[in-house]
């Protein structure tokens, strides 16, 4: 396990109140005087046993996060934790729906917190950061747009990406192409949950309608032989998180997870965390079970880490400079 620690890794998919690190939020309860005790279990982890517990511990737990300090706050324990996991580049989402509610002045507070954030995280252990304003799908299309306006107008050389996460069953992909045109026009990178909950025609109507460059997971496009093709003939990258997936049923355990066959097929794929402390996971775990079950060594993590850098929502300096460690 030690060996995976060090090995340098890029991590592209990770949502930042769901990479909160449980101690960081028992202490910020601490200070705020907010009962969390049946949020975490003996050991101090996360409490939940299905779908609905776990919204409920998630909606708890994220509910001291209240100011830009708390933000700042959380983004230096979220990138130390990486870092310890020997992450060099990583890329968070941020939903603006939860920093200020949507509103543009407070966002900018919120986003002006998170750098400084980062910009600490880089001084102390030399990890390099960018982040991802997403749309929460459930919120609707016109939310979408709305948010996609903001991330337009707050784009720079740290926020570099739009992307969506939320209920995947909800509406199609065709019904947030306005929001991602917008992104587009501002010259954002582009990514979008799909082929997680629903199957491989999410994927398909996500890349058809909304212009993504990566998938955040994807995994289930193996349903669909011609949809693998299509992402290896586009260069599509997955931001592929086996532990979550395993943690939420959509594979039943490791040797059933298809990384290795889309990865086999020629697929571009990489190895996130998504909400690390909720799957009691990190992203060594990833790398030693990966390892374990598919046979993987350094070659095969450098050659993974170098998709994800090809595809990552960086400047070329930054990507040649990360790309130099995976060779
Ligand atoms: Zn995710």
């Amino acid at each position: 396990m030690n060996d995976w620690k060090t090995l340098p890794k890029t991590e592209i998919h990770l949502h930042i109140e769901g990479a909160a690190p449980p101690e960081f939020i028992r202490t910020l309860a601490k200070e705020k005087n907010v009962d969390l005790s049946g949020v975490f279990a003996a050991d101090g982890s996360y409490r939940w046993a299905d779908f609905a517990e776990f919204l409920c511990t998630y909606e708890a737990a994220t509910s001291v996060l209240q100011s830009p300090e708390d933000y700042r706050r959380l983004t230096e324990a979220v990138l130390a934790e990486s870092a310890a996991n020997g992450v060099v580049y990583t890329e968070l989402f941020l939903a603006a729906d939860f920093c200020g509610g949507g509103d543009v002045a407070a966002w900018k507070e919120y986003l002006a917190a998170m750098i400084e954030g980062a910009d600490n995280a880089r001084a102390a252990h030399g990890i390099e950061t960018r982040f991802i304003s997403t749309c929460v799908r459930h919120f609707g299309p016109e939310e979408a747009v709305k948010i996609a306006r903001l991330t337009a107008e707050t784009a720079g050389p740290m926020l570099t990406g739009f992307g969506m996460g939320g209920e995947e069953r909800h509406l199609s992909a065709a019904d947030f192409a306005p929001a991602f045109a917008i992104a587009a026009e501002a010259g954002l990178g582009l990514t979008s949950h799909a082929g997680e909950i629903c199957g491989a025609g999410s994927v398909r109507d996500t890349l058809d309608h909304l212009k993504v460059t990566r998938i955040g997971h994807g995994v289930r496009a193996i349903e669909d032989p011609a949809l693998v093709d299509r992402l290896a003939d586009e260069n599509i990258l997955l931001e592929v998180c086996p532990g979550s997936n395993i943690a939420l049923s959509v594979f039943s355990d490791w040797p059933e997870h298809s990384i290795e066959r889309l990865r086999r097929a020629g697929v571009p794929v990489c190895v996130s965390t998504d909400d690390p402390p909720y799957f009691h996971t990190t992203m060594t775990e990833e790398y030693a079970h990966l390892a374990d079950t598919f046979a993987w060594g350094r070659a095969d993590f450098n050659a993974i880490n170098t998709a994800a850098m090809n595809a990552a929502f960086c400047d070329e300096d930054t990507r040649q400079r990360m790309l130099a460690k995976f060779r």
